[in-house]
């Protein structure tokens, strides 16, 4: 089976436009302000060439994509109290969204790609 036998999820690579048969060969990340699925090599290829500026190198589904998310959870609350304190509810609401924003990311990622992969 290679890269273009089509999956029963059809999770395509945004580089080469192949099929993406398992979580181990799914790399998501940034590319041009989009979450994006890649192959591992097709991702590695993208990053090293320069004309393609905008792929993020932070990979969304990694251990420290999940590190990231579960961290800004964590702190989310606590930042939020901080920035009520000092900038009242308006800026506790702001601080406490953008933490949001990279849990929301990880859940997108799992949610539209990796749940459908093996
Ligand atoms: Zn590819």
């Amino acid at each position: 089976m290679n890269s273009f036998t089509k999956s029963k999820a059809e999770v395509r690579c945004s580089e080469c436009g192949g099929f993406i048969l398992s979580n181990a060969d799914l790399v998501v990340t940034w590319r041009w302000f989009v979450v994006r699925p890649f192959h591992r090599e097709c991702y590695v290829e993208a990053l090293r060439d320069e004309r393609d500026f905008f792929v993020g190198n932070h990979i969304i589904n990694s251990w420290s994509g999940d590190m990231t998310a579960r961290a800004s959870l964590v702190l989310a609350p606590l930042l939020a109290l901080f920035a009520y304190a000092a900038y009242g509810p308006l800026g506790a609401l702001f601080f406490f969204a953008a933490c949001l924003i990279q849990p929301a990311v990880r859940f997108y990622s799992w949610w539209r790609y990796e749940r459908h992969l093996y």
